[in-house]
């Protein structure tokens, strides 16, 4: 790779690593060389904040100190633990990867790229941190701040979804690298990204690349890196039942693939058009579970946004009415109080609190 910038690699890798020096947060993933913990750390900070990160990290690795305990453990607890971290998939991913290292690598996490690769749940992204962070090796690592820095740093005007213009950025930030220290690197490039190089308005006065940086020369910062076409979002109107048997209430496990896997849910389904929502609730509890539920009364409503969809949850309490449950996946009637034992999605959570607090009332009002 060729780039008249790289002839100043040396430059701007020193004014990258002295920022970082100065600057760098105490992060614990930081504090820690063990493959398995930065492992855990990159899957949590994949599409979510380092201050939620944080407390979950440290549960997580209290509940399951090593990769073996992980492998050992259901994959309900690893979703407990998992629960309101979102992105529920990465906790399957990380589960599975951890009894498939346990199987076939003696539970060691290999310092080789293509095994990597072949885990569940770990990219290119992934494999290059635990390489260059835990093995020391001269990788790099583009999360969506690393890619931010260097497409106005070399001002790139590819479209960032192509594999080419990832290609590209690598090559470029292997190109500065400076050797054996690409961990630090890397990690400095991601600081600078979220803290000074923002995706709107960068912080171009205070930036150590400044003097490097080739879009701030052409004043083309805040164009860069070119943005990727928006779809629109469909949004889909929900009708969910909390369907009262005696003093227990029905869940269903969601089948381990797919949308938050293996999370426990009230049950329900999308509305036909222009249906009426009970009409929807009675006709989807029948389809899904077999079972006729019968006095639907609302409950609340909840609003809640996926990646790639947004869902109104028209929520309503009823009764069982007739026939068993007839499903595939596993089920429970279970107390209000036992809920709290099992992994809802956050959209589930309001569900929850609702009933709560109505249990709540109750009791008071019989004291
Ligand atoms: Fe980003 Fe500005 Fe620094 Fe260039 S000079 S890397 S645009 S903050």
């Amino acid at each position: 790779m060729s780039h008249p910038l790289l002839e100043r690699a040396p430059e701007i890798a020193h004014a990258l690593l002295s920022f970082y020096a100065r600057h760098k947060r105490p992060l614990p993933w930081r504090q820690t060389k063990d493959p398995y913990r930065i492992w855990v750390s990159e899957i949590m900070l994949q599409q979510t904040q380092v201050q939620t990160v944080l407390p979950y990290y440290e549960r997580f690795l209290e509940r399951f100190p090593t990769l073996h305990a992980l492998a050992h453990a259901p994959l309900d607890d690893v979703l407990k633990a998992w629960e309101g971290l979102g992105y529920y998939a990465r906790a399957r991913h990380l589960h599975q990867a951890a009894q498939l290292l346990l199987r076939e690598h003696q539970g060691q996490i290999p310092p080789d790229k293509e095994t990597l690769l072949r885990l569940p749940g770990v990219g290119r992204y992934t494999a290059g941190a635990i390489l260059s962070i835990a093995f020391g090796q001269d990788e790099p690592a583009l999360d969506a701040n690393a890619r931010r820095v260097l497409s106005r740093l070399f001002a790139v005007r590819q479209d960032p979804r192509k594999p080419s213009t990832e290609k590209l950025l690598e090559d470029l930030c292997r190109g500065l690298i400076p050797r054996g220290r690409a961990g630090e690197f890397n990690q400095a490039l991601m600081d600078l990204g979220s803290t000074i190089c923002l995706p709107q308005r960068p912080k171009c006065l205070l930036c150590p690349l400044s003097a490097f940086c080739e879009a701030r020369r052409r004043g083309v910062q805040d164009e860069l890196p070119l943005a990727a076409p928006k779809r629109p979002k469909p949004h889909y109107e929900v009708a969910v039942g909390v369907i009262w048997k005696g003093d227990r209430v029905f869940i269903a496990r969601r089948p381990d693939r797919g949308l938050l896997g293996g999370l426990w849910e009230f049950p329900g389904g999308k509305r036909q058009q222009d249906e009426p929502l009970e009409q929807t609730l009675v006709r989807e509890i029948a389809e899904e579970t077999g079972m006729r539920v019968g006095r639907p009364r609302p409950l609340t409503v909840v609003e809640h946004a996926y990646s790639h969809f947004s869902v109104t949850l028209h929520v309503f309490e009823c009764e069982h009415v007739a026939h068993q449950p007839k499903l595939k996946r596993p089920w429970r009637w279970v107390k209000l109080d036992e809920l709290r034992q099992f992994a809802f999605p956050a959209a589930n959570q309001r569900i929850l609190e609702v009933l709560n607090s109505q249990k709540r009332q109750r009791s008071r009002a019989i004291s």
